[in-house]
């Protein structure tokens, strides 16, 4: 049985007051929420102890929006896996496409980062997603294979496992326009079969793949109802304690 999982990325939104406020409120509702799905939240570097600290204790995990590329040493403003692991956080965001398109991020540095993470104990959550007119000149599938091998096809098995994909088509992210579920299955059945010719079919079968992309309480069970669809990376509807709850029950 694959994770079912919906996890907020808040970016960068909420001063410490706002974010713990905010954890808070997911934390009062959660009990309402489906216990089978697990639910993450990412916020700013800068909140993820308070809000570890606020979830411990519940079934709530934390996660960060990106980490280095390096272990330690003379990177002025970055900041390591281990350093993230040592604040209680267990997951990391990599390759969101916001990294990708203003710091330049590409498949081969996020291959990089995924091995830190992983050799740090914490889960990558390797977003992937073609941009509009990828789409547009039905390039969608051939970029998305390139993301998914460039970055992922390195791994040994034991490492694959733990990785979590999110398909986050560019045209969908904070624009309003999601994905169609079906869409969305025609990806994520893609995703499945391109991991399994590299690492087998039954390491691809328990790979969580979630959707992201516009994803709200109105459309988020058309979604996850189809079945490749293990989820949710959810942006702006994170941000509002009753929407991440309500497309968490959305299952
Ligand atoms: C995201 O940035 O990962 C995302 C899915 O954003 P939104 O839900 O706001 O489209």
């Amino acid at each position: 049985m694959r994770k079912q999982i919906v996890a907020g990325n808040w970016k960068m939104n909420t001063n410490i007051n706002e974010g713990v406020e905010l954890a808070k409120m997911i934390i009062e509702k959660v009990s309402s929420a489906n216990k089978d799905v697990e639910l993450i939240l990412i916020p700013p570097f800068t909140h993820i102890s308070d809000v570890a600290k606020q979830t411990k204790g519940t079934t709530l995990k934390v996660g960060a929006q990106n980490c280095a590329e390096w272990a330690k040493g003379a990177y002025t403003g970055e900041v390591s896996a281990s350093m993230i692991s040592s604040i209680g956080a267990t997951h990391v965001i990599i390759g969101h496409s916001e990294r990708r398109e203003f710091f330049k991020e590409d498949n081969h540095l996020l291959f990089r980062k995924i091995n830190e993470v992983l050799n740090n104990g914490l889960i990558p959550i390797y977003c992937c997603g073609e941009k509009l007119e990828q789409r547009e000149s039905n390039q969608y599938f051939e970029v998305v294979e390139q993301q998914i091998a460039e970055s992922l096809f390195e791994l040994n098995k034991v490492q694959m496992q733990q990785v979590v994909i999110a398909y986050e088509p560019v045209w969908a992210i904070g624009t309003g326009r999601n994905a169609t579920a079906e869409q969305a299955q025609e990806m994520h059945e893609f995703i499945r079969k391109t991991i399994a010719s590299k690492f087998g079919k039954e390491i691809a079968d328990g790979i969580s793949i979630l959707y992201g992309g516009s994803c709200k309480p109105s459309n988020a069970a058309e979604i996850f109802a189809k079945p490749d669809v293990d989820g949710g990376l959810i942006g702006g509807a994170s941000l509002v304690a009753d929407d991440f709850i309500a497309i968490a029950q959305s299952f």
